[in-house]
């Protein structure tokens, strides 16, 4: 993909890069070892454009019906922007989460995975895939619990044949978010994972701390949201 060069600059995403390139160094890694997903719900096309125009490429809805309004349209003045699912994902969303999605975060459970493969050899569509893990084990959180993720992961790849890349997490909002970064990243490594998706507008710089290869920021970049996604 090749970048295209930015013609304005867009305050809130030239922040979050610039705090973005300096967790990376301060953690020894190189620039462009985290990709960050801006996470675009709550907002309208007309907030999404100025940060395309400023250079950004990769976009995060956790709802496939609100990006399904947005994207297409989006799509059409700017072919190389990619969306991400990042939202809990219903069975009968899978359809048009993978016709729509460059990469859906949030596979954790085998009624899904199965719906997933299905869907995918029938569209001849391949997301990326990742797993959500819901290490603080919080009972209205979705996810595989850490201690069924070894299976779950084996499940995936065995029964359905998906080719999981990485691990998702959000940290419950009152806990010491590195102690569940440093579970994903364990979970991942002795499964052979190379992508973490972790940390959020509060604990980016963190996650990245951590070994994050993407990041989700949604506020820090678009603002306050009016309304719960
Ligand atoms: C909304 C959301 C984000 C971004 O949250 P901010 O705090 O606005 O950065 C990240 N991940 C998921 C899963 C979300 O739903």
């Amino acid at each position: 993909m090749t970048p295209t060069a930015p013609s304005i600059s867009h305050k809130g995403l030239a922040e979050v890069v610039a705090r973005m390139d300096k967790a990376l160094k301060e953690a020894g890694r190189k620039p462009g070892d985290a990709r960050l997903i801006a996470v675009s719900k709550t907002f309208g096309i007309d907030s999404i454009i100025p940060v395309i125009e400023a250079g950004q490429r990769i976009f995060g809805e956790n709802r496939v019906q609100e990006a399904k309004s947005k994207f297409p349209e989006l799509r059409e003045r700017y072919p190389d922007i990619q969306l991400h699912i990042i939202g809990p994902l219903q069975t009968n969303k899978v359809k048009e989460a993978v016709a729509l999605a460059d990469a859906i975060h949030t596979v954790d459970r085998p009624k899904l995975a199965a719906e997933l493969a299905r869907e995918i050899q029938k569209q001849g569509r391949h997301p990326q895939l990742f797993v959500q893990v819901n290490t603080g084990a919080e009972p209205q959180k979705a996810g595989v619990l850490p201690e069924e993720t070894d299976a779950f992961l084996e499940s995936c790849r065995k029964e359905h044949g998906l080719n999981i890349i990485g691990l998702m997490c959000i940290p419950p909002v009152d806990e010491e978010p590195a102690l569940h970064f440093a579970l994903l990243e364990k979970i991942a490594k002795r499964n052979g994972l190379t992508e973490l998706s972790m940390g959020m507008s509060g604990d980016f710089e963190t996650a990245i701390a951590f070994g994050a290869t993407y990041v989700r920021v949604g506020s820090a970049i678009f603002g306050h949201r009016d309304y719960p996604a």
